[in-house]
């Protein structure tokens, strides 16, 4: 039978297009796997991932199943006394094979912006860095993120790399967070939906994604140590959301436990987490690993559903999934089920993604498709925030002088720090710059701004100056037509920022350069919302986060209209730390880390809602973006279907140039104080072009979590649903009867 089926599979691949050592290479794959389904009943692929999984783990010895459950580190800056795990690629994590049933290594990379590395790592390395992930979020284009995802998925997978520590989901509770370039925002629907799709990307390249961090990990400071304070509901209607959608969409084999405390009780311990909610009521069927560092137990996590323990004889007091579990087991406080279940799972995500069948190696990778796809990304998703007086696009086939200044904007664009950060091919454009260790290196992508701007304009004389000479800026604003400035703040893993200010006297050079020119343009690469104190003296202002691969290029095609922007912000952008739920981080800037942190001031009304509710006018809010077209959007209807709704608008494109606009849908249950982005779509279109979109509603967004009922409930009533261009800026709301009900 089953040689029959590969016969058959053959003969179809035949009479295809591939390329005929492709097929070779496949048939003899096929020819392979079906003398090996013989002996290994589990390398059948029309048996379900749970079933191969189940066959495996019937095989392996009580040790074998022991090297499963945990992995070792295999990253730079280890102690010395702790080996360099043979057979590993330089990276985070690794477990070895077993190789008598053919069971492959699991090579573990960082992260959701590229397969990271830097020369501590793998020196020579490259990888395609993609923008910062709220800039894939700013594009409310799950395609984009999809593609980013499959790109990078690609290149891990080509790198030997089988399992990806990408799919970073923690909300915006706190702008000061200095991993918030790592994420996707403020709203669990935005967020949810483009973190799903960027992990389907990356499995559909047999790529293990891992979505991370599991959960409310959403501050640096004391992150290893701090419990973060929220009710259920609350937490169910936020951080959780997000995670429960991207799971849905995305399907990812593995879930990454946090370090902090929910509730006083460690992630990677944390019962009501894994056991309750991931694994019961979302009836997850993959592995939870620990973060690096983030386990203190064997028995208690391992009961709590806690999978895999990663890294442990580096980061954690002890290896706890060994020699203390083997005593726990022993003496009955974990049982050998649960032992099973945990490699089963781990099995079953290898099976499920094709870890086994399409093994990761070293393969070519053409860069140049690959940074075309980071380039759209940001084409895509850099925010317009300002545009006085219509200075953006500028003509670059007519101006004659333009002053680019600031942020080494002559050599690259900045990236984030941490265990995410990528080396670009080229290397690090700005290398030296402190921190260079750990969470450094301060690294600049080499995709300079300058030089692009020059090939895009050619007849202009484009000059350039560093900015630290604020007086020799601003003289070279003067004496030019346009100044572009760019402005930037570095951010990393483990730290957070003490407040939005921008560094190094950046102010006073956009202050000084704006007095110099009335034509002046600010380019942002940062994590997130900055402090502008000179907002209104500049002509322009393009939020672009980190700009990533081919970033000059991207931003020059912004810059001139060649691409039209239509990013919009996926986070609120307060106007000072005032606004914020909690003014101050305790323990930012040393001192005695906090033990807790307050989340129920906000609950889950985190961001938006969060100011809509306090009656709090954010600088820019949610959903925000300009165009260089106008768009008009057309009475909303909405239809109901039991406890399904979906809005309908038309889109047209008033202007004369071509674009993109997003329709945001936001519903306000009865009763509360702010609304909920249900729904949204992204439509491009040419002048006078217009579209009809149909929005389905995300019902979790309709209904309410009842910690009691233990469920999603619609509480029935009048919902106000209204639609627009930003969650500040929304057309008149039509009213919905809808009967209660659980989902
Ligand atoms: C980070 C994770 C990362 C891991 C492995 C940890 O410090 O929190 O996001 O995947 O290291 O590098």
């Amino acid at each position: 039978m089953k040689s029959k089926a590969a016969a058959l599979r053959c003969t179809v691949l035949k009479g295809t297009v591939l390329k005929a050592a492709v097929v070779m290479a496949l048939c003899t794959w096929a020819g392979m796997a079906t003398s090996q389904t013989a002996t290994r009943p589990w390398n059948d692929t029309a048996l379900s991932p749970d079933a191969r999984a189940k066959l495996l783990l019937a095989q392996l010895t009580q040790d074998e199943k022991f090297q499963l459950i945990r992995s070792y580190y295999a990253g730079p800056d280890r102690p010395p006394n702790v080996p360099f795990p043979k057979g590993a690629i330089a990276s985070a994590g690794y477990v070895p094979p077993i190789d008598r049933l053919g069971i492959p290594a699991l090579e573990e990379s960082d992260a959701g912006l590229g397969v990271a590395s830097s020369d501590r790592m793998r020196p020579g390395d490259h990888a395609t860095p993609l923008p910062a992930g709220p800039v894939t979020a700013a594009t409310w284009d799950p395609q984009v993120a999809y593609r980013g995802g499959a790109m990078i998925g690609s290149e891990a997978h080509s790198k030997g790399f089988n399992v990806l520590l990408a799919g970073g989901v923690n909300l915006t509770r706190e702008p000061r967070n200095g991993r918030n370039f790592e994420y996707a925002g403020e709203d669990p629907l935005l967020a949810g939906t483009i973190v799903g799709e960027a992990i389907k990307g990356i499995q559909d390249q047999h790529v293990i994604s891992t979505i991370k961090h599991y959960a409310l990990n959403d501050q640096e400071t004391a992150r290893n140590t701090i419990s973060a304070q929220i009710g259920e509901q609350a937490m169910r209607e936020s951080d959780l959301l997000a995670f429960e959608l991207a799971i849905e969409i995305g399907k990812p084999g593995s879930v990454m436990c946090s370090y902090n405390k929910i509730n006083s009780d460690w992630a990677c311990e944390n019962d009501y987490l894994m056991n309750q909610v991931l694994k019961r009521d979302w009836k997850y069927p993959g592995f939870v690993m620990s973060d690096w560092g983030g386990v203190h137990s064997a028995a208690k996590s391992v009961n709590a559903g806690l999978d895999q323990e990663s890294a442990g004889e580096v980061f954690d007091k002890e290896v706890y999934f060994d020699a203390p579990l083997r005593t726990a087991l022993a003496k009955g406080e974990v049982k050998q089920a649960r032992i099973d279940d945990m490699v089963q799972r781990i099995l079953r995500s290898m099976f499920a993604v094709g870890v086994f069948q399409y093994p990761a190696g070293k393969a070519p990778i053409d860069p140049q498709v690959n940074l075309k796809v980071a380039r759209e990304t940001l084409e895509s998703g850099a925010v317009l925030l300002r545009n006085e007086n219509a200075l953006l696009p500028l003509d670059l086939n007519k101006l004659q002088s333009i002053a680019v200044i600031g942020a080494h904007a002559d050599k690259g664009v900045l990236a984030g720090g941490g265990s995410s950060l990528v080396t670009a091919m080229g290397g690090n454009a700005v290398p030296g710059i402190a921190p260079t260790a750990w969470p450094g290196p301060v690294m600049y992508h080499p995709y300079a701004p300058l030089k692009a701007l020059r090939d895009a304009a050619p007849k202009a004389n484009v000059q350039f100056a560093e900015g630290n000479d604020v007086a020799a800026a601003a003289a070279l604003a003067a004496k030019s037509e346009v100044a572009v400035v760019f402005v930037q703040k570095w951010q990393a893993e483990s730290v957070d920022t003490a407040d939005l200010s921008l560094p190094d006297n950046q102010d006073a050079l956009v202050d000084a350069v704006a007095k110099a020119n009335p034509h002046t343009v600010v380019v942002l690469e940062n994590s997130g919302p900055v402090a502008m104190p000179w907002l209104d003296q500049v002509g322009a202002v393009l939020e672009t986060w980190y700009p990533g691969g081919d970033g000059g290029k991207a931003i020059a095609n912004l810059l001139s209209g060649k691409v039209n922007p239509s990013g919009r912000l996926p986070v609120s952008w307060p106007s000072d730390l005032s606004q914020l739920p909690r003014k101050d981080l305790p323990g930012v800037s040393g001192g005695t880390p906090p033990e807790s942190v307050d989340y129920a001031i906000e609950g889950a009304n985190v961001g938006y809602r969060w100011y809509q509710s306090k009656g709090i006018k954010p600088l820019f809010p949610f959903g925000y973006g300009l165009s260089y077209t106008q768009f008009k959007h057309g009475d909303l209807k909405v239809d109901a279907k039991g406890t399904q709704l979906r809005a309908t608008v038309d889109v047209t494109n008033t202007g004369s140039r071509a674009g993109a606009d997003v329709a945001q849908v936001y519903v306000r249950v009865p009763g509360a104080k702010s609304a909920r982005l249900a729904g949204y779509a992204k439509v491009f279109l040419k002048p006078g072009e217009h579209r009809t979109l149909s929005i389905p509603l995300e019902p979790k967004l309709l209904a309410d979590f009842d910690a009691g009922k233990h469920g999603w409930v619609i509480r029935g009533g009048q919902y106000s649903v209204a639609e627009g261009r930003s969650s500040d800026d929304l057309g008149k709301p039509v009213n919905v009867q809808l009967p209660a009900g659980t989902l």
